[in-house]
Order: C-alpha cells, then sequence, then structure tokens
C-alpha cells in the first residue's frame, strides 16, 4: 500500500447487525455524534429494519387481521402480497408509505370467479384469485391445467376446496356437480317445476277441461309460456 492510498483510503465498519463491512462513511451509516467515526454501529439498512419492525410491533392489529388467517407469500410478488388461507389478498407493507399491510378489493369476474390486480414495477396485472391462493399454498401450476373448486362455489377459495384439474376433467367436473347443465329445473330462468309441467300436461283438454288461458291464470303465467309447454316446444324432456 503506497502512502497516497493510505491518506484516502476509508476505514472499513462492520455493522454490528448483519455483519457486513462498510466503508465508514455517512453514506452507509447514520450519522451519531457519540459513536465510532460519529456514526451509527449498525449500517443504514439495518436501521431502517429495526425501525420499522418495532413500528409495526406497536402498531395495534387492523380489525381484518384478528381473525388467525395463515397468509403466504403469491409467488412472483413475494414481499409484495400475500394470500390467505381465507382466499383473501393483501398487499405487504414495508416500503416507506405502505408500512402496513392493505387487504386487496377483490372484484367479480364475468365468469362468477374472483380476481385480483396485483401491481409490480407500475405494471398491474389480474390474476383469479383461486389460482393465486393455489399457487401461494399448494406449490406451482402446471401450464394448461386449471384449478377445480371441489364444492363448485367458485367464490369459496379456501385452500382445502382448490385441486388440479386438466382442462377436460374440470369441464367433465362441472357438468358432473350441475354447474353446466341448465336442462329444465337446472336453468336459473325456469319459472316452472317439472311437477307443474306434468300437471299442466295432464289435465290440459282442447275443448273440455282447461286451456291455455286458464292454466295461463292458474300458474301465473304468460299464454305462450304454457303454449310451448303443452306442445313440448319447451321442457320436451319431461314425460
Ligand atoms: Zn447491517
Amino acid at each position: 500500500m503506497s502512502d497516497s492510498d493510505s491518506i484516502t483510503a476509508v476505514p472499513s465498519r462492520t455493522c454490528t447487525r448483519c455483519q457486513r463491512d462498510f466503508p465508514a462513511t455517512p453514506e452507509h451509516f447514520y450519522r451519531q455524534k457519540l459513536g465510532k467515526f460519529g456514526l451509527q454501529s449498525t449500517c443504514r439498512v439495518c436501521t431502517e429494519d429495526v425501525r420499522r419492525i418495532s413500528r409495526d410491533a406497536r402498531r395495534p392489529p387492523r380489525e381484518y387481521e384478528l381473525t388467525g388467517e395463515i397468509w403466504k407469500d403469491v409467488p412472483g410478488y413475494e414481499g409484495h402480497y400475500q394470500a390467505s388461507d381465507l382466499g383473501r389478498v393483501r398487499r405487504v407493507g414495508g416500503s416507506y408509505g405502505t408500512c402496513h399491510p392493505r387487504l386487496r378489493k377483490l372484484s367479480v369476474h364475468q365468469q362468477g370467479y374472483l380476481v385480483v390486480t396485483l401491481y409490480r414495477d407500475n405494471c398491474g396485472r389480474s390474476f383469479l384469485v383461486h389460482r393465486l391462493v393455489f399457487a401461494a399454498f399448494s406449490g406451482p401450476i402446471p401450464d394448461d391445467t386449471d384449478i377445480n373448486h371441489i364444492d363448485g362455489n367458485k367464490k369459496n377459495n379456501t385452500p382445502g376446496n382448490l385441486e388440479l384439474a386438466s382442462r377436460r376433467e374440470n369441464i367433465h367436473h362441472a357438468i358432473a356437480i350441475g354447474l353446466m347443465n341448465t336442462t329444465g329445473e337446472n336453468n336459473p330462468q325456469a319459472r316452472v317445476t317439472e311437477a307443474q309441467v306434468a300437471d299442466m300436461r295432464a289435465r290440459y283438454r282442447f275443448g273440455g277441461g282447461p286451456g291455455y288461458k286458464a292454466l295461463a291464470k292458474e300458474y301465473g303465467l304468460p299464454w305462450g309460456t304454457v303454449r310451448n309447454i303443452i306442445t313440448r316446444k319447451t321442457w320436451a324432456h319431461v314425460a
């Protein structure tokens, strides 16, 4: 080491918390009048870390945090977003201005699934919540694979209700539990039951007995609806 080097060389200082060595400059350590070199003994990163931890410890928990739910990092968004075993998503605190976690609002997708937008590098992207929960709690989802809601409730995104399914299996599963069967009474827009259809057809008589008009009045249906039922234009599957 030459003389000129020893004059300009800055002594290094070991952070007492993370044990890393830094040049003993205010750039790496906060100033402290009575400290060695006039600097704090912990590096800037550690000092901020300690401050944040004590600040979080003093903070009273928010109401939504008192449920005892388990939060896990969303893969690809570690340190930014977490998903819970209740199917909720939150932004993680930590950086300036966002020191507390905050629940993300979920919205309902056209097909009835819950979606959430996550931001990274100033770029927002929408995700299906059940996929985030599955990835956080059960591991990565293989390509071209759907997540199946075991009970058929698209909004029940607890890890125990989610399972991997191939796309074909998923459609079969939906039919099996009646999600895609919209025939007859399974159709949410159905205005009559199969029993009522059978009753109308049994009692209808052209000429004698109740006609379209009488049956329509009795069941509170439009005349045309009753005609379609009697002529088997609708409800053809009912005997
Ligand atoms: Zn440190």
